[in-house]
């Protein structure tokens, strides 16, 4: 396992729509390990593939770090999406130092393939729904700005950079 380096924002990467999983083999497996190894080194709660470079549609999701238990998504689908929405502040291992306040679906539920290409469903509320939309939207080549009017995103833009000054 290696601890890879997060792509940040404006990475073009991030703006690419991911390709699908074919092949469920050693090469996946081990880049699940990366990623695993990768988002827990940097306390998130989720990594997109496409964060440490790979364009594949592939996502993981942890929602208690402090005692482990990873969820692979692999060529997932929204099943379905509530029609409430909420409006709460999310952050993302591409942006760090901000976060920033997106509506969001209250509920949802993903379809997808674990690491041994068993197709699974998903069903999560509030913050865990928040999680794995955003993850969701990486591999459309969405990031949390592309949701932001171009006001708000100038704003967060500012942020961000007066953090990465602050941390040069
Ligand atoms: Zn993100």
């Amino acid at each position: 396992m290696a601890i890879l380096k997060v792509v940040k924002y404006p990475d073009p990467i991030l703006k690419k729509k991911c390709l699908p999983v074919s092949e469920f083999d050693l090469t996946l497996s081990r880049l699940l390990d990366d990623m695993l190894e990768t988002m827990y080194a940097d306390n998130g709660m989720g990594l997109a593939a496409n964060q440490i470079g790979v364009s594949q549609r592939i996502f993981i999701m942890d929602e208690n770090p402090t005692e482990p238990n990873p969820l692979f998504f692999i060529n997932p689908e929204i099943v379905f999406e509530s029609e409430e929405w909420v409006d709460e502040s999310e952050g993302c291992l591409s942006f760090p130092g901000i976060t920033v306040n997106i509506k969001r679906p209250q509920k949802v539920v993903v379809k997808a393939f674990d690491r041994e290409g068993l197709e699974f469903l998903c069903e999560r509320e509030n913050y865990a729904a928040r999680c794995l939309l955003h993850e969701y939207d990486h591999l459309e080549g969405i990031t949390f700005f592309d949701r932001l009017s171009v006001l708000k995103r100038k704003m967060y833009e500012k942020k961000l950079l007066k953090y990465r000054q602050s941390t040069m």
